[in-house]
């Protein structure tokens, strides 16, 4: 008999799918559930056996994880799934949620005699098939220490970030970096463009100065200084500039309620959302450079 936890996984959509596989490839027993059935079947191709509902995947499980679109449907399952649950089960929401939409969560989990972590992701799903995902958990030690196994089924880097909801914390924290300086570096590519300065130049420049960071060095979004980067294949992502928007939106939540001084946040949350509703959501979120670009040759014509 495997020592292994029965683990249950629910939402088995272009994340939770392939992580769910990871789980079944590294000897766990998966059942899951989805209500959409080309991600059934999917699953059941992966060795996860399909429930019919998520109150039957639930029953008997050790573990249950959440991949799903947003915080309400999360707080909406975990009222169906959490009187289903065996007593002392540990909940794994992975999903990319408000703060206290995860604090919330792993409140109604204690209240009902659960254990409880966030562990959003960071990676796409590129990570989450090859298993490559990192994990940004919040949580006590204990339940820290009974999620990390699985984690490390699913992902390469692990990191503790403290009590509830400080998984949700750290990683929108780390996409309003991200995002302020994707914006950043796109309008210094552009200023530069306006000034006659090459491409190429200002590159060398500023990735071997005070300027350099990863959505230069790694993610740049003009063709040709970094070959790999989506802006040498179309703007294909990667990163879609569509989930940028909605983790900004998180990160936005937060400031605002949390009182903090954060204009450059704000404003690339509000640049984001522009570009995902005029069109650029399916594009990597380097994208930004091509509406930075545009609304500046425009007011060349002014
Ligand atoms: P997705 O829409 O492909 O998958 C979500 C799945 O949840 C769907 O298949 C949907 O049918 C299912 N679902 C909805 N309600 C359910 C319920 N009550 N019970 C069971 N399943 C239910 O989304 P995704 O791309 O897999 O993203 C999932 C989460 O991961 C999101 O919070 C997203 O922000 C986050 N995330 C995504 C990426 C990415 O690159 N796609 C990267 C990092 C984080």
């Amino acid at each position: 008999m495997s020592a292994l936890p029965a683990v249950a996984f629910l939402g088995l959509g272009h994340m939770g799918g392939p992580m769910a596989a990871n789980l079944v490839r590294a000897g766990y027993t998966v059942t899951g559930y989805d209500p959409v059935p080309a991600a059934q079947e999917e699953a059941t191709k992966n060795g996860i056996t399909v429930a019919e509902a998520a109150v039957d995947a639930v029953r008997g499980a050790e573990v249950v994880i959440t991949m799903l679109p947003n915080g309400k449907l999360v707080l909406d399952l975990y009222d169906e799934i959490l009187p289903a649950a065996e007593p002392d089960t540990l909940f794994v929401d992975s999903s990319t949620i408000d703060v206290a939409d995860a604090r919330a969560a792993a409140e109604k989990a204690h209240e009902a005699g659960h254990r409880a972590v966030d562990a959003p992701v960071s990676g796409g799903v590129a990570g989450a098939t090859a298993g490559t995902l990192a994990f940004m958990v919040g949580g006590s030690e204990d339940d820290f220490a009974t999620a990390q196994p699985l984690l490390e089924a699913m992902g390469r880097k692990i990191v503790h970030c403290g009590g509830s909801g400080n998984g949700q914390a750290a990683k929108i924290c780390n996409n309003m970096i991200l995002g302020i300086s994707m914006i950043a570096i796109s309008e210094a590519f552009v200023l530069g463009e306006k000034l006659g300065l090459d491409n190429q130049a200002l590159f060398d420049v500023a990735s071997n100065a005070s300027g350099q960071c990863w959505a230069l060095t790694s993610n740049c979004p003009v063709p040709g200084p970094v070959p790999t980067t989506p802006a040498n294949n179309d703007y294909q992502p990667g990163f879609a500039a569509a989930l940028m928007d909605k983790d900004l939106g998180l990160a936005a939540n937060a400031v605002r309620s949390n009182g903090v001084e954060a204009e450059l946040g704000l404003r690339a949350a509000e640049l984001y959302h522009r570009f995902n509703t005029e069109g650029g959501g399916g594009l990597d979120f380097s994208a930004i450079i091509t509406d930075i670009r545009d609304r500046s040759t425009a007011k060349d014509s002014k």
